[in-house]
């Protein structure tokens, strides 16, 4: 894939506008994306499936952003939810309600009733009980509800402990061995009509062997329901295809998806795929500006104006992130090029968990930028207001065009929904 984050002479771009510009013109901190790197990375999924049967279900949690859930639904792409939000913004968005798939362990009634009215293509259950209360719901409704079970296929996804959700101890999912019961309870519930299977067995997975190992157990899975006289439509392999941070080799689209093709096609099975991550996080970069410089004894920091409440990947799933500058040095140290460093890149927040990367060798100066690479997936989306930070701005990259996606927050806006005690009776 041609990365539209590039390096024209110094500059750092993206597709035809230059950072730096885009910095000047909507501050910083800031997140901005590129629309063609989204494009690129769907249809790397599209074009893998083809034309068999099945649904691309972006993963909304990744990047959730209504422009960019409208440019995936100009592009044909279904939806894979988690809440009564997430539909509203899918719905907003555009997105075809036939094309969504509500996966999550929580789900509450009011959440299935909205899911049931906008007619969503599927419910991925993740337990007994919620298949009863959505049995009840649709039947309050008078409507049948289209379902997949959930699976948990007990393989180790061999990734980060906090995203991997396929082994039993995951509160994710219903135990496979547990499910053809399960299967069996929903086939007599007058409101439930069972038609797929479900799994999702972690995140950022850079082997394709875990992904092969949940399907043979799925496939054995529908089997056994097969001769209790329950025949499903679809299988939904859930998302967690890697992506490359710094080094690693991720599994293409193609090759995951071709191997999928080849090992379901002679059952007759449709192929659903949840992808967040694979689309969303090489199409966004995080843009902050070095406020200060300082050493304290033997260390090196720079505080930049992004934070964790704006990026928790790094320190909530120790995660790295290349942190590049907006403009390259060039020259020597006659030239004013400051000497290289090892540096932590902090940020101004009360923790010392506050930091979006550690021991990086890079030689900066007070008030240069520096753009966070790979920021598009679950950067924006898990930002707070921690610390009282109004949350950034994002922006969107066409050729050479940008669009404000998201205004950044006003202070006004941080404390809309907040009140202030009545006055006390003698005052
Ligand atoms: C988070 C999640 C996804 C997306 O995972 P990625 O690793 O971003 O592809 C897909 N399906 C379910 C059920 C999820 O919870």
């Amino acid at each position: 894939m041609n990365n539209a984050f590039f390096y024209r002479d110094q500059h750092f771009c993206a597709e035809q506008l230059t950072i730096a510009e885009l910095a000047e013109q909507y501050g910083t901190p800031c997140y901005i994306y590129s629309r063609a790197m989204f494009t690129e990375s769907y249809q790397a999924f599209a074009n893998a499936l083809g034309d068999y049967p099945g649904m691309i279900c972006y993963a909304v949690k990744a990047n959730s952003n209504i422009a960019v859930l409208n440019l995936l639904a100009r592009l044909g792409a279904g939806f894979d939810i988690v809440s009564g939000g997430e539909l509203q913004r899918v719905l907003t968005a555009g997105g075809d309600a036939a094309r969504i798939v509500f996966s999550g362990v929580g789900k509450s009634a009011d959440e299935m009733k909205m899911a049931l009215e906008a007619g969503i293509f599927c419910f991925n259950v993740e337990s007994e009980a919620e298949l009863k209360l959505l049995n009840q719901v649709a039947g309050d409704m008078g409507r049948i509800a289209p379902v997949s079970l959930r699976v948990n296929p007990d393989v180790d996804a061999k990734t980060h402990p906090y995203i991997s959700t396929g082994l039993k101890e995951n509160k994710f999912g219903i135990a496979i061995d547990d499910a053809p019961r399960v299967y069996r309870a929903g086939a007599a519930m007058e409101h439930i009509q069972l038609q797929g299977v479900d799994c999702h067995i972690g995140s950022q997975l850079t082997e394709i062997e875990p992904f092969m190992d949940a399907l043979e157990r799925v496939l054995n899975l529908l089997e056994q329901l097969k001769q209790s006289g329950i025949q499903l439509q679809h299988i939904d392999m859930g998302g967690g295809l890697g992506v490359r941070y710094k080094d690693e080799q991720p599994i293409a689209p193609l090759q995951y998806i071709s191997a999928l093709k080849d090992r379901i096609s002679k059952y007759g099975l449709e192929l659903l795929l949840e992808p967040g991550r694979a689309i969303s996080a090489n199409a966004g970069i995080l843009v902050t500006r070095v406020q200060y410089l300082k050493n304290n004894e033997n260390k090196s920091f720079a505080i930049v104006d992004a934070a964790m409440n704006d990026l928790i990947r790094p320190t909530l799933y120790s995660a790295w992130q290349n942190i590049i500058p907006v403009k390259k040095a060039q020259g020597s140290k006659e030239d004013g090029v400051p000497a290289s460093d090892i540096y932590d890149i902090v940020g101004p927040i009360c923790e010392t968990g506050d930091f979006l990367g550690t021991d990086r060798q890079m030689s900066l100066r007070q008030g240069e930028l520096l753009a966070i690479c790979s920021a598009g997936a679950y950067g924006f989306t898990m930002s707070s207001n921690y610390n009282s930070r109004n949350r950034c701005a994002e922006v969107m990259v066409d050729g050479d065009q940008s669009h404000l996606i998201r205004a950044r927050e006003t202070f006004e806006m941080q404390i809309a929904g907040e009140a202030l005690l009545p006055a006390d009776k003698d005052e």
